[in-house]
């Protein structure tokens, strides 16, 4: 029978019936290993019973309430609960529905907080080319990604992109590390004085790249002259931590593990692990004071945002994260995780980087190791290592255009973190198994 589901792209595909741990069952019975959590969601699996009763137990008290007339106990509970973990200076919450709603909320507010500071020619956003922030309009066009935007190019607004901090295909010859980060963060002060400081509102990052480049880190003092930078110049500096966020690499926000602290911060994905459509925008009590000061209220909203039984599933989440010190597994699995890659790929002839942090890795697969030679994009060996991981019973998330948006092609790996060592035996075994057919083909 037809399907009348407008879905993302060719189908048909089996249909997901029951969630058990690591695990996904689809409705023939066969079971699939979340070795990416979809798209790095999935943080507690998909049976935690916690996150389920929190659930369970707001539907019977109220589903909803507008936030034009309310605020709810689980909004509430779920922003204290943040910022008590929050990167320094964070002090404000604004609840959304998912991450290009928090990345769309956070360049409006960073705009709003100049035009509060007497600042009304600051309107341009700087980003970083091979990124990726979302895909309503505002969050499509701070996206450095070419493919993604190339449709659309028409409709976005002026964004300009620097070069990404991506150390295996931009460090030079002879560079040091530490020389790498300095370049890449002094790109955009270099930037900023081309657009002239006067017009620059913000700059937006994520600290671990995910979906676009495949979970690429920083460099040791990269985002510390990019603080620097955006402080001389009076540019507020937007973490983007949708995807590497709520504990993917370690630490609650990513952020931490580069020692700064940004001026707003998006999350969602883990933050409602899969159980609610949630994502959030946390702002600096510098920001917020502006508008409270200012004008009084953020010219913003959503009917659902704030929806209090997405807040309880936030709110259980995180408090499951934190007081079963999920943040120090991440660590240990993902060393695990590590290791067992650099058995099985480290020496493979068509692996050229394995990178990441916590249980947020990469994969990127070249034609040649020595040269970083990317495949042939028209092999489409990402699309290819999808289909055959998916025939192994493995849900992996890889991508193409890792190079520059058309060329490259990698693996994102970014399974729950109640992954077992055998389980990561499992996904390394059946991502191997998948990466030698695809290149077979
Ligand atoms: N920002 C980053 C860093 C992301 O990885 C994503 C999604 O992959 C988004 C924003 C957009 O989030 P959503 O798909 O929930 O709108």
């Amino acid at each position: 029978m037809t399907s009348h589901m407008f879905g993302r792209g060719p189908g048909p595909l089996p249909t997901a019936v029951r969630g058990e741990g690591c695990y996904i069952y689809d409705s023939e019975g066969r079971a699939y290993l979340d070795g990416s959590g979809g798209a790095a969601v999935s943080c507690l699996g998909h049976s935690d019973a916690d996150v389920r009763a929190a659930i369970h137990a707001q539907l019977d008290k109220i589903a909803f309430a507008h936030t034009g007339f309310f605020t709810s106990e689980p909004a509430e509970a779920l922003a204290d609960l943040l910022i008590a973990h929050a990167p320094e200076g964070i002090d404000k919450v604004y609840l959304l529905s998912g991450g290009s709603e928090a990345v769309e909320a956070a360049i409006k507010l960073a705009r709003q907080y100049h035009l509060e500071t007497g600042q009304p020619q600051r309107h341009k956003l700087i980003a970083r080319r091979q990124s990726y922030h979302g895909n309503t309009l505002g969050a499509l066009a701070a996206g450095g990604n070419a493919w993604r935007r190339e449709k659309y190019a028409p409709l976005l607004v002026e964004t300009h992109h620097i070069m990404p901090c991506f150390e295996y295909r931009e460090r030079l010859e002879g560079e040091s590390e530490w020389d790498f980060g300095q370049r890449a963060a002094n790109a955009l002060e270099e930037e900023i004085l081309r657009q002239g400081p006067e017009t620059v509102m913000a700059f937006i990052a994520e600290p671990v790249v995910g979906a676009t480049a495949g979970a690429v880190p920083a460099v040791d003092g990269y985002f510390k002259r990019i603080r620097q930078i955006c402080d001389q110049y009076g540019v507020l500096l937007i973490l983007d931590e949708v995807m590497c966020g709520m504990g993917r690499t370690g630490h609650l926000f990513a952020c931490e593990a580069d020692g700064i602290s940004p001026d707003i911060v998006t999350i969602a994905k883990g933050l409602g692990a899969g159980y609610a459509p949630i994502g959030a925008m946390l702002a600096s009590s510098r920001v917020y004071e502006a508008i409270e000061q200012g004008s009084g209220s953020f010219q913003h909203g959503h009917t659902y945002h704030g929806h209090p039984l997405a807040a309880a599933a936030g709110h259980a989440v995180v408090n499951a994260i934190v007081t079963r010190n999920l943040c120090d597994r991440v660590k240990t699995q993902g060393d695990v995780l590590q290791a067992a890659l650099h058995d099985t790929f480290g020496q493979h002839a068509h692996v050229g980087d394995l990178r990441g942090r916590g249980l947020f890795r990469g994969v990127e697969l070249v034609e040649d190791r020595a040269t970083k030679r990317p495949l042939d994009p028209a092999r489409k060996l990402n699309a290819r290592v999808k289909k055959a991981a998916m025939a192994e019973g493995l849900i992996c998330y890889p991508a193409g255009g890792t190079v520059n948006g058309r060329e490259g092609d990698h693996i994102l790996l970014a399974p729950p973190f109640i992954i077992t060592d055998d389980q990561i035996g499992e996904l390394v075994g059946k991502l191997s198994r998948a990466v030698e057919t695809a290149l077979a083909q």
